[in-house]
Formats: structure tokens, sequence, C-alpha cells
């Protein structure tokens, strides 16, 4: 085992801090603490929990700059999209607490008893593992709802986002939450092991890569334990013969460049009928002409550096062997530590790893296909199913497609993205369960029937 963390700056390459795992002591006193708060707050009333995610929205919108900084120092991300990262977690935190009274009232079922319903009570400890991409709205998209619902959390954060990680539990304690509701958890995959196998986990979130959700959601079936995977994506978006570029242009960009290109729900591949495909390749350069890249500090920069060094060396081979096997390289493909620059590729097919695998940086995959029916094939040829985009001038037909659609979700003349109102999850090895909405904040409850004759 590695006794310690260190973070760093992918932009400018320096080691920003160093921290320690916790002893297997601290770790049981961890979830020590975690127990004997939940006993507490699983009775605290619906209303003070609600009322507590204002005191969250109100801290994030006081400090975003400072939280903002710090996740712009250890992942890169562009200053003006970590402040708005922040701000979404402070949107996110006033959706509930406007909503969580009706999501968890007692839901009345009218069967032969004198009083029938479900009561929706929480369940305990539940252990969430995090990515780094978005090392804000990841965990308060779990921890918010779950929380409120009366159960504890413990964090295991990307090793990348430490800071991020003990800043979280910060702002849960300074908000008023009590200690031991919100853990960060500085552990290690093996000591993860151990948390899962505790009686007192009684379940387990995990947003990440699908070998990250293999491997947790197996170790936590073996115990029995429920698991919620958010894992990788590789949509589809679709530029029908009819799309209108003048209005959706900018959208179908940003739907692929938006985060460096690391997000799990961005446009992978774009599937491109013929009839518009020379318009859209003109628009795609002119765009990526006009990008601003550059120092992720800078308030003007739209795209930067990777997270990681080695996150910008796999994506340079998958587009190498995807090149090597037929596609053709338009611009870009080349790197400098953890930058990778933004590229377009061409002629990519099944069977590449530009169209087959998650691409997960600034890295537009073009298909051309002959029509319609072609392009909906083709968005379907896919092991992921976390989302879906098409951009066409005839919603009829584009309606007429959606229980087509395998994917969590399907996006007509928008990108696909995470609102609160609405529930976010995937298909096939994307993932199961669902966050957001009501259906999220169901997630990690005991739908108890009561029978009351
Ligand atoms: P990752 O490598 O899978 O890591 C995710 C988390 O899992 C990290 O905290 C990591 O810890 C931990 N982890 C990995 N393997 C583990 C193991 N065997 N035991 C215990 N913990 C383990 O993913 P990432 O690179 O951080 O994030 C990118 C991936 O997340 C992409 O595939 C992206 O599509 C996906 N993602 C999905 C969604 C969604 O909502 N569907 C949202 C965002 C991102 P360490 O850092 O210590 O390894």
């Amino acid at each position: 085992m590695k006794k310690t963390i260190k973070t760093q700056n992918p932009y400018s390459g320096k080691t920003l801090e160093t921290y320690k795992y916790i002893s297997d002591k601290e770790l049981d006193e961890k979830l020590a603490l975690a127990q004997t708060t939940f006993e507490e707050w699983r009775h605290t009333e619906l209303e003070e929990r609600s009322a507590l995610l204002l005191d969250v929205a109100e801290l994030l919108e006081t400090k975003k700059r400072t939280y903002a900084d710090l996740m712009t120092a250890e992942m890169g991300k562009p200053i003006t999209q970590s402040i708005a990262e922040i701000e979404k977690c402070a949107l996110l935190a006033r959706f509930y607490a406007k909503n969580a009274e009706n999501f968890l009232a007692d839901a009345i079922i009218e069967t032969d008893a004198h009083e029938s319903f479900i009561s929706y009570d929480p369940l305990g400890i539940i252990l969430a593992v995090m990515p780094w991409n978005y090392p804000f709205w990841q965990v308060f998209r779990f921890a918010l709802p779950t929380l409120t619902a009366g159960n504890t959390a413990v964090l295991k954060h990307a090793s990348n986002v430490t800071g991020c990680a003990l800043v979280i539990q910060d702002i849960f304690e300074e908000a008023g939450y009590p200690k031991g509701c919100f853990q960060t958890l500085l552990v290690d995959h093996d000591q993860i092991e151990t948390v899962i196998k505790d009686e007192r986990i009684k379940a387990v979130s995990l947003t990440g890569s699908e070998k990250a959700g293999k491997s947790i959601a197996e170790q936590a079936s073996a115990q029995l334990k429920k698991s919620l995977l958010e894992l990788g994506g590789n949509n589809a978006c679709l530029i029908l013969g009819d799309a209108d570029l003048d209005k959706y242009m900018d959208t179908i960009f940003k739907a692929r460049m938006q985060n460096t290109g690391q997000s799990c729900i961005a446009a992978k591949r774009y599937i491109v009928v013929e009839e518009i495909y020379d318009e859209f390749m003109e628009r795609l350069k002119s765009k990526l002409k006009k990008l601003k890249i550059g120092d992720p500090t800078n308030p003007e920069t739209e795209l930067s550096v990777l997270a990681r060094p080695d996150l910008a060396e796999d994506l340079k081979k998958q587009v190498d062997k995807s090149i090597e096997i037929g596609a053709e390289l338009i611009s870009g493909n080349t790197m400098d530590g953890a930058y990778f620059e933004p590229t377009i590729l061409t002629n990519v097919k099944p069977g590449m790893p530009a169209f087959d695998e998650e691409t997960f940086g600034p890295v537009a995959s073009i298909i051309k296909v002959k029509d319609e029916d072609e392009a909906y094939k083709m968005a379907s040829t896919s092991k992921f199913g976390l989302g879906s985009m098409v951009f066409t001038k005839d919603f009829e037909s584009a309606r007429y497609r959606i229980s087509d659609i395998e994917d969590g979700a399907f996006f007509i003349n928008d990108m696909v993205k995470s609102d609160p109102r609405l529930p976010f999850g995937g298909t096939k090895i994307s993932g199961y369960g669902r966050e957001l909405s009501k259906e999220g904040i169901l997630e990690f409850v005991n739908n108890k029937t009561v029978y009351i004759n």
C-alpha cells in the first residue's frame, strides 16, 4: 500500500499537496462516528434537514471562487467552468430544499387495509466512490439527496482531487450538519474493499469508469448490498440533413468540448448525414480554430489541459490506433504533458477505439452516414447507454424514434445535460440506477410497506 497521496497541478506540473492515507483504526473510528450520527440524524425532522440544504447553497455561493480555484488547480478545469459547477451545486441544494418534503412524503395506496402506504426510510451509511471530472458536482449530486433522506455518507474521492474531497466535508460541517453526517475517507482501493464489507455500510454509489464499476459492484453484490453505478458514456450526436446549424452549432460543439472533453455525457460520436456533412465540417473546423486554449486560471480560457498526463497518453493511443486502422486525422493529436490538442477524426467506423470506446478528452469523432435510418442505427451500435442527442427540424420524426433509443436519455435539439429536476443515469455498460429529481432521492431508502388494518 502507498502511504501518501500527492496532488499535482496538471497545468503547471507542480505538486500541490501530500496527504496521508488514514490507518485502519482511523477508518473504523470514522465508520463508528457515521453510525452513531445516523442513529440521531435519521430521527431529525425532514424540515430541519431541508433547511440545512439552504445553508449549503449559501455557503457554496459565498465561497464559490475559493472552491473553484481549488478545483482548477487540482484538475485543470477552466475557471469559468469551475465557478459554474459550484453554482450548479448550489442550485441542486435549493432544488432539494424545495422538493424533498414532497418527494419523501408517505405514498398512500388504497388497499383492503384501513390504511396502507409506503414509508421512505433511510438505510444507514452510504459509501460514495467518485471521479475527478466534476469534483464537486458528482459528490453533491449524490450527497444532497442521500443525506436529506436521513442517511449518513462516507466519500472516497478520486485521489487527484483530494483537496476538493476534504473541502467538501468542511462545507457540510460549516453549513451546520452534525459531525459524522458526511466524512471524506482518504483510503486506497484495498481499504475500500474493507469498507464495503463492513456491516455498517448499507449501499454503494459509484461514478467512474466501467472497470471501477465492475470491481465495486462485484464487491457490493458479494455482500448483498445495493449499488448504483454512473459509468462511462459514448453518446451519439446525430446531425440530420435538416439540422439547424445556424441555431445549434454552438451547442453541438460545446457538447464535445466542455470540460476539455472530459464529460461522461459528451457527444463522443458525431453521426452526420451526408447531405449536411460538408457544411457541418466547415463549421466544426472554424469553431475549433476560434477556441480559446490555455491557462485554466484565465477567465477567457475555454479549453485547457486534461486532469493528468497519463490521461493524455491513453487518449493519444486511442486516436493513433484509430488512425492506424483507417480513421483520417483532420487536425490535432499532439500532446505535451497533460495537454492534448483538440482533434478531429473523420472516417470513424465501428471496430475503431474512436467509435467503440469512450474517448475522454477533446476528440471529435465523425461518422458519415447516408440517411436518417443509418444514423439511428449507428447511434445504437454501442455497448454504452448514457444518452443520445439529435439535431433536426423534424420533431415528429424524432419523437417517433423515442422508443427505439435504449439509452438513459434522449435529447432533441439540445446536448445531453443534467438538470436537478430530471432523472439522470444510464443503461447497458453505462450503469444502473438514477440520480437527481425524485428518482435520485429514492435510491437509498427502504421503500417500506405499511399496512394498518
Ligand atoms: P475511475 O478511474 O473509474 O475512478 C473513479 C473512482 O473510483 C475514483 O475515486 C477511483 O479512485 C475509484 N476506483 C477506481 N478503481 C477502484 C477500485 N478497484 N477500488 C476502489 N476504488 C476504485 O474514473 P475517473 O477516471 O475518476 O473518471 C472518469 C470516468 O468516470 C469516465 O469513464 C466517465 O465517463 C465516468 N463518469 C461517469 C459519469 C456518469 O454520471 N455516468 C459522470 C462522470 C464521470 P482512485 O482515484 O484512487 O483510483
